[in-house]
């Protein structure tokens, strides 16, 4: 495939993928007053941020304030850290803690998105209420929120249909031996190869949860596992990045989702439900874990029942909590949940042992009513179930990688030997994130937080380099 120069003004930052992290990092550096080329592959495509659930942290923001809770970056990392078991880069975590206010107030200031703070929801492992929200709680909102505004603003010049294909580095490398610095980025457009110019190239493409050869290499647990992820996440930042020498950090980290719907996992009901009060049987009838624990961690514990499935049972009262949530009310509206107006109709709606279910029902009653838990030790409990009963099955999936390119606390992509590839920046499922190693270190809300945080900092770093104004503080 030959290579064409093609004519258009020549940019600051380079972003790859208009994603969470590709259409933030955008935005920001556009606010600086830099030149931004932003590169979709698929700009009608989905995208994770399109199937989240859109929900991001942010510690230390003025909605926070509002109504009266206290927290800071500092307890955020910390909250991070320990879901991790520590197994996080400290000065990352730092610095993606510390912008989590600053992009919320961005989202809401500079990019003018109605954001709010989900004040009353309980997420496991994190100790303050810190997630904020679009109002329809739901990415394809965050998504179509975040376009809006990229539209809008004059100095994001977008090209769609651009798939990136190769880093493009200095003809000669002139600074260390070995050691070229970006000068732009190849990529396939109509069937054309393209060289778009920039001193500073951002990969914002995602992660690797479609990449069978990388999950077997990395994730051997998760190959051919259900896969909820949507757009590429074929690991083209790696093999990106790799071919210059970056190294790899946190590949064996990912978040799984225990409250998907089989068969096809098109839906999913949230992580919300068990804080509220619901509970789990197999096939059984039976318990078989602490509810409570977080998402990614139940799918595992999900998929070791029979079937790979189990039932999740709740109320009317929780129903119409969780309804407010984006995925929660897709899960409904594709006739997920069912209506049952007591556990003996829902044991026989499900077919599950009749005697088995009703005991297990009476004896998580008991549990729940004295707050103690003997058999699996969960904690949270909400209020007791009053029939009529909701219910629907769940199984485990992948729903996207944690592993990628090990950044700085700049964003800058880094080699085995701790230096910096110049000009290479990475965020998002493309750079290693903030969630240790296995399913169990994902704290809720680390996709964004990391996508977000890594983005901001990448483009204010660009924006430096190249002499633009430094970032206007917030008002809070
Ligand atoms: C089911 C599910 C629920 C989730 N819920 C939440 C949540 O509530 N809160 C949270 O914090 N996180 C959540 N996440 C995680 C969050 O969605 C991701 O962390 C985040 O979207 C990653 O951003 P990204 O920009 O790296 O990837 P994406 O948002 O997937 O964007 C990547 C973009 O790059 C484009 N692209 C890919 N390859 C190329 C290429 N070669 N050239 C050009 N463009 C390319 C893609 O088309 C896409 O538009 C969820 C994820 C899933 C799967």
């Amino acid at each position: 495939m030959t290579s064409v120069s093609i004519p258009i003004p020549r940019a600051d930052l380079l972003v790859a993928g208009a994603g969470a992290a590709g259409m933030m990092a955008a935005l920001v550096a556009a606010h600086h007053g830099a030149a931004v080329l932003l590169l979709e592959r698929d700009p009608d495509g989905p995208s994770n941020l399109m199937v989240s659930g859109g929900l991001f942290p942010g510690a230390g923001t003025r909605y926070q304030a509002q109504a009266g809770i206290a927290d800071d970056p500092d307890r955020f990392a910390g909250d991070a850290h320990t879901k991790a078991g520590g197994a996080v880069d400290p000065p990352v975590l730092a610095a993606i803690a510390a912008q989590s206010a600053s992009a919320v107030h961005f989202l809401a200031d500079i990019a003018n998105l109605p954001i709010k703070l989900l004040a009353s929801l309980s997420v496991p492992g994190h100790s303050a209420p810190r997630l904020h929200a679009t109002p329809a709680e739901s990415g394809r909102e965050l998504h179509a929120l975040l376009r809006a505004a990229v539209s809008a603003c004059s100095l994001i010049h977008r090209v769609d249909g651009a798939e990136a294909i190769e880093l493009l580095t200095e003809p000669t490398p002139s600074s260390a031996a070995g050691a070229p610095r970006i000068h732009g980025l190849r990529a396939r457009v109509c069937g054309q190869s393209w060289d778009f110019a920039a001193p500073a190239v951002l990969l914002a493409t995602g992660g690797f949860a479609a990449n069978q050869e990388l999950l077997a290499e990395y994730l051997p647990e998760m190959k051919g596992a259900l896969h909820i992820g949507a757009g590429p996440n074929d690991g083209r930042a790696i093999s990106l990045g790799r071919a210059l020498g970056a190294d790899l950090g946190f590949m064996r980290g990912y978040q799984g989702q225990g409250h998907v719907n089989p068969p096809e996992g098109r839906t999913r009901l949230g992580m919300s439900l068990p804080p509220l009060g619901a509970f789990l049987v197999n096939r059984d009838g039976r318990r078989f874990v602490a509810e409570d624990i977080g998402p990614s961690e139940l799918a595992a514990f999900v998929l070791a029942q029979p079937g790979g499935v189990a039932l999740e049972v709740f109320d009317a009262r929780i129903h119409a909590s969780a309804s407010t949530q984006g995925p929660y009310r897709e899960a409904f509206e594709a006739g997920k949940i069912h209506v049952a107006q007591s556990p003996a109709d829902l044991a026989h709606c499900f077919d599950i042992p009749l005697k088995t279910f009703e005991e297990t029902f009476a004896r998580f009653g008991a549990a729940a009513a004295k707050g103690h838990d003997p058999e699996w030790g969960r904690k949270r409990f909400g209020l007791a179930l009053v029939a009529p009963l909701y219910a629907a099955w769940v199984t485990g999936a992948l729903a996207h990688t944690q592993g990628g390119l090990r950044v700085d606390a700049n964003a800058r992509v880094l080699r085995s030997d701790g230096s910096v590839i110049k000009g290479l920046y990475a965020a998002g499922g493309a750079a290693a994130s903030i969630s240790g190693v296995g399913g169990a270190g994902y704290l809720p809300g680390n996709g964004l937080a990391q996508s977000f945080g890594l983005a901001m900092l990448a483009s204010q770093h660009v924006a430096a380099l190249a002499g633009k104004a430094s970032l206007h503080a917030h008002a809070r």
